[in-house]
């Protein structure tokens, strides 16, 4: 796994480094030169095919081509003592894949027998030959898999029933899915039962129970026959269908609280229940047109589509100008430049920015990605820069007050991070936050349903579940919104 870079030291190693030019311990002396730690790493990751027609790793470096053992003379270890593969070594002398099979056998092995269950080979099969050995040997060794692993090994029989009674978890979902596709498991539509048991629980929620039954029959009517014409249920339709009803509760809960119903609904109403909400609460036009048209509410009804009395959006010029300036012009404190493009970028709240730790933030020499409540997205160079050298220097601002704190945007008082109105405070003179916070999400709307968009960014009046694809969701639109940004400059 890659490490963070840390600072250069030019005073305790005034040699740079031969490959990179950076001042960092020299670990090996090779024909080019000295060669730091991490242009060490990076050789002995370097894949390809060499001039003289080796194929393998390639951690020489010739007339500025990546060149073989044989043919640059350096010597490093990267002979598999398993599988006799000329790769990257982990540990005992074994590459990534082998140290990844020994492990999935030591899980998925049935304690009583000491071997893996025929019925399991399929999985045991797919789990080794995962695409990055890396990447999957980091997912399997986490507590929780390794524990349902074992568990499941252990298991004597594998149905989706037996799964069902499993815990609800990402790796579940995920295993079940591993064993669907190699033929263990029937296929069978996974987002319609998840569906199908979350309608079942949702009109608990309802605090005046006559209006369950209005819900029951919105669930059934509208949104489960529209799925029975489908043949598998897409993410964005069960997020769509979950987030619709959420909304027809939350605007049945507002109607009891003001001792009225669906029947007896006024334009008055609507318009106030909108106004006093997220903008989220548009989505409650589809139960609102169902509800009409099966008279279960007076028509001449409409929601707002958009909601009265909103601030000022920034337009998306002005918005790329912030972006730009934010990014490029010199006097702008890095914690500034790193909060700003969260604004900017992704719309989000200076609250929950004020409140991040190092905690979750992740720097590596690939990538800077940044844990924002339940999505954890990813900054594209050049947004990640300020991100790297506030993490190249965290102790940077350390003081009486914060001997050692965890915080990214430290406060004035001490142990606190940065009161988020102070934080705003600073921002204004670069752009209004509130103004680019809605800029940003209008952009984002057009990119995907403003469902999908609430869900992900936090703006959701509901629970947000914990999916894996919130972040996949986030990055599509990192990735949409970033290359706005660099087609526009
Ligand atoms: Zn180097
Ligand atoms: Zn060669
Ligand atoms: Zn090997």
């Amino acid at each position: 796994m890659s490490r963070p870079r840390k600072a250069e030291d030019p005073t305790r190693w005034p040699v740079p480094c031969a490959r990179c030019g950076q001042h960092h311990q020299t670990v090996a002396r090779w024909p080019d030169g000295g060669i730091c730690g991490y242009c060490y790493q990076q050789a002995k990751r370097t894949r390809g095919a060499c001039a003289c027609g080796h194929e393998g790793v390639l951690p020489g470096i010739d007339e500025g081509r990546p060149s073989c053992r044989r043919c640059s003379g350096i010597q490093v270890n990267v002979d598999c003592r398993t599988c006799g593969a000329e790769e990257e070594l982990h540990s005992g002398g074994r590459c990534w894949s082998c140290v990844l099979g020994l492990t999935v056998d030591d899980l998925l092995a049935d304690p009583a027998r000491g071997t893996i269950s025929p019925v399991l080979l399929p999985l045991a099969a797919a789990l080794k030959t995962m695409k990055r050995a890396n990447s999957g040997l980091t997912w399997i060794r986490q507590k929780h898999v390794t524990a349902f692993l074992r568990n499941l090994a252990a298991t004597p029989e594998i149905t989706h029933e037996s799964f069902d009674e499993l815990p609800d978890s990402p790796t579940r979902d995920y295993v079940r899915g591993l064993l669907t596709e190699h033929g263990v498991l029937p296929r069978r539509d996974e987002l319609r039962i998840r569906y199908d048991n979350w309608a079942a629980q949702a009109p608990e929620r309802l605090s005046d129970p006559r209006n369950r039954d209005l819900i029951r029959r919105y669930i059934r009517w509208h949104h489960q026959r529209r799925m029975n014409h489908m043949d598998e249920i897409s993410r964005g339709t069960f997020l769509r269908a979950k987030q619709e009803v959420t909304v027809a509760i939350d605007l049945l809960n507002w109607l009891t609280r003001h001792d009225t119903s669906m029947s007896e609904l006024t334009q008055t109403h609507l318009d106030l229940w909108q106004a006093e909400g997220p903008t989220t609460r548009r989505i409650a036009e589809r139960f609102l047109k169902w509800a009409i048209k099966t008279k279960a509410a007076p028509s001449g009804l409409a929601i707002i589509p958009h909601r009265r009395g909103t601030s000022p959006r920034l337009p998306k010029s002005a918005q790329d100008e912030a972006l730009r300036s934010v990014v490029n012009a010199e006097g702008i404190d890095n914690r500034d430049r790193a909060a700003a493009i969260l604004i900017l970028v992704f719309g989000q709240q200076a609250e929950n920015i004020a409140r991040l730790t190092w905690d979750n933030v992740s720097v590596t020499e690939e990538l800077v990605t940044i844990q924002l409540g339940t999505i954890e997205i990813a900054l594209p160079e050049p947004l990640d820069q300020p991100w790297r050298e506030l993490a190249a220097n965290p102790r940077h601002s350390l003081t009486a007050s914060h001997p050692d704190s965890n915080w990214v945007f430290r406060g004035a008082a001490p142990g606190r991070h940065i009161h988020p109105g102070h934080l705003t405070q600073r921002l204004k003179r670069l752009f209004s936050t509130r103004a680019a916070r809605l800029g940003t999400l209008h952009e984002l709307t057009k990119l995907a349903p403003v469902a999908i968009i609430a869900e992900a960014l936090g703006y959701s009046p509901t629970t947000i579940e914990r999916h894996a694809t919130d972040s996949a969701t986030a990055y599509a639109q990192y990735i949409a919104a970033t290359k706005a940004f660099n087609d526009r400059h």
